[in-house]
């Protein structure tokens, strides 16, 4: 199958192991559409230098690529030890405080007061990624005595996550804030927020970054799945982000979790990724395992508009295998009939408004007579999200003269974004969506596209006419 025509995107975080021009552009070549740069590593420098590889691929391959600035949020850790690591025994109890002095067997600092100020009686502590589970047995401004009730060994900096409670913590610490300054800097695409608990969050996020860039925010918390709807309705799009989202909550809710949240930010048409240990074994090996095969097919048939890549691409040994494992996966579940029927199946009704009505019909005529794409005119992006939202069959080809409404429609199920010139007429926009189409393969001569746009041209949000058009020679 032709690149531009799988549709579910593929995400690759970059790292030690894609960090030079020519490792990012065998990625790309791979099949990655879009970039994460996670700044929980690396410097600044490292990250700018990423950007502008990108970049230069972007001109070389004339295609739009996104690039998301993934910050690093308040992500609580615990201090240091004497010795670095401790052995805990369950049933033994452990104390946290605000005390710097390196830890040992009774206690460790936890430098966070807000964590005491919110913390109760049987609250839980979960340290190292939950391979240490502790309760609150009492607790004050500046301490919490806790009993181990699971796991054993805990080391210097492991991360700590309560579940329980929502913490009075902006979703952006001091670290947070430098680095969203540098990646509005660089220019990145999307900002990615980590933790979010609550609306506000975005809303916090919103008045800093204004329309600089995209929110993407990162759902891992139960708190944010209790506020789902009101932070679907504030972010530009969301991903399910299962490393944390599975510490917090128990393993066997993620599946379900993962489903509500890709139906529901479709719902709301607002692209989502689907996060972390999907490819786990190639960091290490050349090939997956069977359930992460699984896995990731899965998320494609659950409609996810975009799949991702953490270590895997970023420091593992296989980087450019993982992606084309991914791509090959994706494209093949596409081209499994049942893929479509289930897409249809969740299907949203449009809302009443003349965009959505437009590209409900287009689907329907593209279906009907075997149109092999549908083609859409926007500069906010509006347009095309609605058309995403329908999950047509055929590649939804995006012309836009703004650069970055390409590069953040492109993380979107199906949309195939071009940067093109100021369009001005229905007759000019016909004839650049045939000439396109027939330029990135998605349609041959004499075969069908729908066109959608808004006459008279140039105002944004007025779609209201739909043409057939056939491409000529
Ligand atoms: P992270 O986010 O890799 O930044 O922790 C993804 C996740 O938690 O799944
Ligand atoms: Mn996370």
């Amino acid at each position: 199958m032709n690149h531009f025509k799988r549709q579910t995107k593929i995400v690759a975080t970059l790292g030690p192991a894609s960090s030079t021009k020519e490792q990012i552009r065998a990625l790309f070549d791979a099949g990655a559409d879009m970039f994460r740069l996670n700044f929980s590593h690396g410097t600044h420098a490292d990250h700018r230098a990423r950007l502008l590889a990108i970049r230069e691929i972007e001109k070389e391959t004339n295609r739009p690529i996104p690039i998301l600035a993934d910050l690093q949020g308040p992500k609580l850790r615990v201090g240091t030890f004497a010795g670095g690591v401790v052995t805990l025994k369950e049933g033994q109890t452990f104390r946290f405080d605000l005390d710097p002095t390196m830890g040992d067997d009774k206690r460790v600092q936890l430098p966070h007061p807000e964590i005491f100020a919110a913390l109760v009686v049987g609250s839980n502590l979960l340290l190292d990624d939950g391979k240490l589970r502790m309760r609150v047995t009492k607790c004050g401004a500046d301490f919490a005595e806790t009993v181990l009730i699971a796991g054993s060994k805990l080391s210097d900096r492991k991360g700590v996550n309560v579940p329980d409670v929502i913490l009075p913590l902006s979703p952006l610490t001091p670290k947070d804030h430098a680095d969203l300054t540098a990646a509005l800097d660089m220019g990145v695409d999307w900002i990615g927020l980590s933790f979010v608990q609550r609306a506000e969050d975005i809303i916090e996020a919103r008045a800093l970054i204004g329309t600089r860039a995209a929110i993407l925010a990162k759902l891992e918390k139960p708190s944010a799945i209790q506020n789902l709807l009101p932070i679907l309705e504030q972010a530009d799009g969301f991903m399910v982000a299962r490393g944390d989202l599975g510490v917090e909550m128990p393993p066997e809710d993620v599946p379900r979790l993962q489903k509500l949240i890709v139906r529901e930010a479709r719902r709301v048409g607002k692209p989502v990724i689907v996060a972390t240990q999907m490819l786990e074994s190639m960091i290490t090996a050349p090939t997956p395992t069977r359930a992460e095969a699984s896995d990731v097919a899965t998320a494609v048939y659950d409609g996810a508009d975009a799949i991702m890549l953490s270590a895997e691409s970023a420091s593992g040994q296989y980087p450019v295998e993982a992606v084309a494992m991914m791509n090959r996966i994706a494209t093949h579940t596409q081209e499994d009939p049942t893929y479509h029927t289930g897409l249809v199946a969740q299907h949203q009704d449009p809302q009443n408004t003349a965009a959505d009505a437009i590209t409900a019909a287009a689907k329907q005529v593209a279906e009907t007579i075997g149109a092999v794409a549908i083609a859409t005119y926007t500069t906010s992006g509006s347009t095309t999200l609605r058309a995403a939202r329908e999950r047509p069959e055929v590649p939804i080809l995006c012309l836009t003269s703004k650069i970055e409404t390409a590069r953040r429609l492109t993380l979107s199920f199906g949309v195939h974004a071009v940067h093109t010139q100021d369009i001005s007429s229905f007759g000019e926009m016909v004839e650049k969506a045939t000439d396109i189409a027939y330029r990135d393969k998605l349609a041959d001569v004499g075969q069908s596209i729908i066109i959608t746009a808004g006459v008279p041209f140039g105002h944004s949000g007025s779609t209201n006419s739909l043409r057939i058009a056939v491409v000529e020679e």
